[in-house]
């Protein structure tokens, strides 16, 4: 399913709104609508209140995409390719490619989005106390709209600079803390202390925020939502940064099977099990049994759900899976772990030339990541 819609292009990147946005162009006008720090809530006009309050939620999306571009905008002086940004509810993501492992560069990449923020923060707040004092001089509703708008941004903008320094991955401040421990120690290491404090945040937070909850301040479940979303945005670095350190400089072909057995399409579900039981493999590819072409995978799991009595009639072409992703032996072992993560499968084919030449499973990846991991510990 697509998730997503492109809306334009900036400085040669794809800008996409993601699909939780449709939610946030309703909720946020609505949240502004009824609160009188930020948002609009004493403007008497009806009309007007929810124009306003979509204007700043639109503006608002359109800083986070500014900030998101700060860190494209470095990045891209250090060679890395940006893909994409993509706006959800939450904020902003873009989709970077081979991010430079130099703590200096991941410094200044990081840096710039909560930059780009702060600059906007404190450009909404000049202006803001420029238009405020003319609309006291001359009583003009609209300009003191303009200005309340102006407020709004400063205050939004600069929460997006503090809420983004928070030291805890996702977040850029957990990156700057990796940076920080990558100039004295291997980048794995840095990134598992970072990865730590993270937790130790987001644990503190969470038991803060239960407290808060249990004792009346209901609002606080949504920093209890918060504390969540670090722990575990905390949790995947450290695990994409444990394989990609350590499959460094690994092919697909180090770590493939070679002995591949085949079956053919009409093999029943016994017979396949007797196959399983003499090669000891779990994972088969499928072939037709007249053309000779692989037309499927089989795995142990695939048979699983198949109840005992019916083991001799149901055949292998009503269980195997028929989207077979393939990949060529001299890609790197971290492309492949990618690929399963994307597609949500299990096994890849590896083709050299269009000849099948063995099978990666991915735990072949995670033992290998294990094994080649306990060394760095
Ligand atoms: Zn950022």
């Amino acid at each position: 399913m697509k998730t997503s819609v492109r809306i334009g292009k900036v400085m040669g990147i794809p800008i996409k709104l993601h699909i939780s946005f449709l939610l946030v162009l309703v909720l946020f006008p609505i949240i502004f609508s009824r609160e009188s720090l930020t948002g609009f809530a004493d403007v008497e006009s009806v009309p007007l209140r929810y124009a306003l309050s979509l204007s700043l939620t639109l503006l608002l999306f359109l800083c986070v995409a500014l900030h998101e571009l700060g860190h494209s905008w470095v990045a891209r002086r250090y060679g890395t390719t940006i893909r994409s940004i993509t706006l959800i509810i939450f904020g902003g993501i873009a989709a970077m490619d081979d991010i430079p492992r130099d703590p200096d560069a991941e410094l200044r990449i990081s840096l710039a989005g909560p930059g780009v923020s702060l600059m906007i923060g404190v450009l909404c707040a000049i202006m803001y106390l420029i238009l405020h004092n003319i609309a006291q001089a001359s009583q003009t509703s609209v300009i003191s709209d303009v200005s309340h708008l102006l407020w709004s941004l400063a205050v939004i903008n600069i929460m997006l600079f503090a809420f983004n320094l928070i030291p805890a991955f996702p977040m850029d401040g957990g990156r700057v803390v990796r940076a920080w421990y990558a100039q004295h120690m291997p980048y794995l290491r840095a990134t598992r202390k970072a990865a730590h404090i993270g937790k130790m945040i987001a644990i503190v937070m969470g038991v803060f925020a239960f407290a808060m909850v249990v004792f009346g301040f209901v609002e606080s479940i949504w920093l209890l939502f918060i504390a969540f979303f670090i722990y575990i945005g905390a949790s995947e670095e450290e695990k994409f940064t444990e394989a990609s350190v350590t499959l460094e400089g690994i092919k697909v072909s180090d770590l493939m099977t070679r002995e591949i057995a085949y079956v053919t399409d009409d093999t029943t579900i016994l017979k396949l099990l007797q196959v399983m039981f003499g090669k000891k493999h779990l994972v088969y590819p499928v072939i037709d049994r007249f053309t000779r072409e692989v037309v499927g995978m089989v795995a142990f799991t695939d048979i699983q759900s198949v109840p005992m009595d019916k083991h001799n009639v149901v055949l292998v072409r009503d269980v195997m899976a028929t989207d077979i992703i393939s990949i060529s032996g001299g890609a790197d072992a971290i492309d492949a772990l990618k690929m399963m993560s994307i597609h949500k499968i299990g096994h890849l084919l590896v083709k050299n030339g269009g000849k099948v030449t063995g099978i990666l499973s991915r735990t072949d990846l995670t033992r290998s990541i294990e094994v080649l991991g306990y060394g760095e510990r």
